[in-house]
């Protein structure tokens, strides 16, 4: 037992002296662009601008979604009682997946969807259900670790492809001759904020008599004219298609979902442990769903889509033009709500986090190996609940920070960044 407890004490102090081990910092208020956090080691809450959450739409907090909360406790109660297998799923939840397959009905034929309590257990299903012994997985190197994990899980083999190299693919799959073949990808890569190129990878999914498994969490409820994410932005349909998209991001509250076309779907609510083997979400997460689902395809989800493609573009200008001629930083392109600013070395990366942290500005700071050697970033993560002012602010701290730590030796930390730290 001690010996346990001192084999894991060690692998801690080794990823402290690395300086990789990571603490939680405490939310004393809702998620929102001014947040009260009391930051790890810290014991003063402080109240900063955050530009590091998932909440793209801004919903997360909103009054109508936690109304919906309420009047779905005071309907189903707090538990759902038990698996969807066993009385555990509620009227909520059937309503949820049969707005959610309307959804993507223009976009897969005879499309059904399943609610699943996270969507890294939505990504297990898929994979573990659909990657049989006799299936190849073919991964693409930058997926999300649930995806990486789903395959560990499932039966088939795995071959991972390099990133976005559909002519390398292409050369994969028609070396194989398994009668299973997905083809799996994040639809927005969630480090770099660019999008798979999903047309092509479906267009070989096609030729090679392949599926094609698109996780869309980052893209869900941002991306087409109503929100409905990658597949509406890109006009794509096909039988072969998967779609995940997950529910606690854009969409502001918890879950996610798995479309297909219901053959599929009547497979997974067979044989998809993660879905048979866990206690249904609450039916009220459900009936929040619905209601955020019904703002995402309304007039306040268009507004708050152009709101956040606003702020896109005036980040993008604003960075633009303070970033170093040098090229020593620069800002990655990108569509998508995540806008990575790629500084190069840790040290530096780390450095310009701490000056705009003592300034009252939360970024996340991604170092390898997240992201590969030399590009440490940071990843700018935008809301359409951010203000122009609240943009405004985070340029020009940018601005100034990489002015200061230009040509500074990494090793001396300034006042403010003992202070932060
Ligand atoms: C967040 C995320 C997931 C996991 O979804 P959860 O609902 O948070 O479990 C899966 N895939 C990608 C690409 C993600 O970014």
């Amino acid at each position: 037992m001690s010996r346990l407890l001192d084999r894991l004490q060690g692998e801690i102090a080794a990823l402290d002296a690395q300086s990789l081990r990571r603490r939680r910092h405490i939310a004393e208020t809702a998620c929102a662009p001014e947040q009260t956090l009391t930051l790890a080691g810290t014991a003063a809450p402080r109240t900063m601008l955050c530009f590091s959450s998932n909440d793209y739409l801004g919903l997360a907090a909103h009054p109508a979604l936690a109304e919906a909360w309420a009047e779905g406790a005071a309907l189903y109660g707090t538990g759902s009682g038990g698996s969807h297998l066993i009385l555990g799923h509620s009227r909520a939840h059937a309503l949820l997946e049969d707005k959610l397959a309307d959804w993507m009905s223009p976009h897969i034929p005879e499309a059904r969807s399943l609610f699943f309590c996270t969507g890294y257990m939505a990504n297990l299903a898929v994979l573990s259900a659909l990657g049989g012994a006799d299936a190849v997985i073919f991964s693409e190197s930058l997926n999300h670790a649930s995806l990486i994990d789903g395959a560990r899980l499932a039966k088939a083999r795995v071959e991972r492809y390099a990133h976005c190299d559909v002519a390398a693919l292409d050369a994969q799959l028609a070396a194989c001759n398994a009668p299973v073949k997905l083809i799996v990808s994040d639809a927005v890569f969630s480090m770099d904020g660019h999008l798979a190129p999903v047309a092509e990878l479906l267009a070989l999914a096609e030729r090679h008599d392949a599926w094609l498994v698109i996780d869309d969490a980052h893209g869900f409820g941002v991306l087409g004219s109503t929100g409905r994410g990658v597949l509406q932005a890109l006009g794509l349909r096909s039988e072969r298609l998967v779609l995940v998209g997950t529910l606690g991001k854009a969409a502001g509250v918890s879950g996610a979902f798995v479309a297909a076309h219901r053959t599929v779907i009547d497979y997974l609510v067979q044989r998809a442990r993660p879905y048979i083997f866990t206690t249904a979400a609450p039916p009220a997460v459900a009936h929040a769903l619905l209601a955020s689902l019904a703002l995402i395809e309304g007039e306040e989800g268009a507004r708050r889509r152009a709101r956040l493609q606003a702020r896109i573009a005036q980040l993008r200008q604003g960075l633009q033009a303070v970033l170093p001629a040098d090229g020593s930083a620069w800002l990655a392109p990108s569509p998508t709500a995540i806008q990575p600013l790629v500084l190069g070395d840790n040290a530096r990366a780390m450095r310009v986090a701490a000056r705009l942290d003592a300034r009252g500005l939360r970024v996340g700071a991604i170092r390898p190996p997240t992201v590969p050697a030399g590009t440490a970033r940071l990843r700018i993560a935008l809301s359409a609940s951010h203000g122009e002012a609240d943009v405004a602010r985070l340029v020009e701290a940018v601005g100034d920070a990489l002015g200061e730590s230009l040509g500074e030796p990494s090793a001396r930390p300034s006042q403010a960044e003992r202070e932060a730290a």
